[in-house]
């Protein structure tokens, strides 16, 4: 079985000194390839360093370019010129546009929620656009916004679709996704047993529908399933794993994968292989 974390901010600063080790990690967990997403301006050659740097060794590391909804503070068009010349120059070396999207919770929190909302429209608007323009696949955030979300990428289309990350929500509100093309990000919140209504969608959608990821250093899984002893025979190898690793890392990827086969009803060997072959129509065809 092979892995690949769909999602993780591996420039994070928590990781920077550990990196080679952390890595070294991954290659003997089997998870071979890690998607690495940008936030903002500010860490768009931090993430395009790492990824060219551990290009293939010893692990397979994956730039992308995006601006997340989190941190348009001060931002305007002059930073989305930044990033189309960006994306135009490193084109090669990028496989997705992300991380993009808008979030419902900072909409709310916002003392002008209209122009929020306007201004978190407009950038992933103008992203969509930019994955569009360079037949890119897009890697999208969401949180309490489905509603905004699906009608943009309706008026999208786009032809290599891309991924809901962190995907939470009911069954229709995945089928929403599937109907346009996009997988799901299969995360840590399955590994909560209180999120009842995202574990009982992920337990009916095709597997063809399901990418796995950690979103670390964010989203820490379960004190349940960090707790667990999980006796598959990659965990074996959790000798290797170094605890300081702060509240999640790539590594926890294979903890989630063992969480989804016990929601699943395919083999572990079947999922892994599906999943793996997932990523491979959205990222790498
Ligand atoms: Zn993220």
């Amino acid at each position: 079985m092979q892995f690949t974390d769909s999602h993780c901010h591996l420039d994070d600063i928590v990781f920077r000194e550990q990196l080679p080790s952390l890595l070294a990690q991954c290659a003997k967990l089997a998870i071979n390839r890690i998607i690495v997403p940008a936030i903002s301006p500010d860490n768009f050659d931090n993430v395009l360093t790492i990824a060219k740097r551990y290009h293939n060794k010893p692990i397979q590391l994956h730039a992308c370019l995006g601006i997340h909804p989190w941190f348009l503070d001060g931002l305007n068009n002059v930073h989305l010129e930044q990033l189309t010349a960006k994306v135009t120059l490193e084109k090669s070396n990028i496989i997705a546009i992300g991380e993009t999207g808008i979030d419902g919770a900072n909409i709310k929190r916002s003392d002008e929620p209209i122009k929020e909302l306007a201004k978190q429209q407009h950038f992933f608007d103008c992203q969509l656009n930019l994955a569009k323009q360079n037949d890119l696949p897009v890697i999208i955030h969401h949180r309490q916004s489905h509603q905004y979300i699906v009608p943009m990428l309706k008026q999208y289309k786009l032809a290599r679709s891309g991924v809901i990350h962190g995907f939470s929500g009911s069954y229709q509100q995945a089928k929403d996704y599937l109907d346009l093309g996009f997988k799901l990000g299969i995360g840590s919140t399955i590994t909560y047993s209180r999120a009842k209504k995202t574990i009982n969608t992920v337990k009916r959608l095709p597997l063809e529908s399901l990418v796995l990821e950690t979103d670390a250093p964010s989203m820490p899984l379960s004190p349940e399933v960090m707790g667990t002893e999980v006796k598959s025979k990659e965990f074996m190898a959790k000798e290797a794993i170094s605890q300081e690793v702060a509240t999640n890392s790539p590594i926890n990827l294979i903890k989630i994968f063992n969480v989804l086969t016990t929601i699943r009803t395919e083999s572990s060997e079947e999922i892994a292989e599906q999943l793996e072959h997932n990523i491979e129509q959205v990222f790498f065809t």
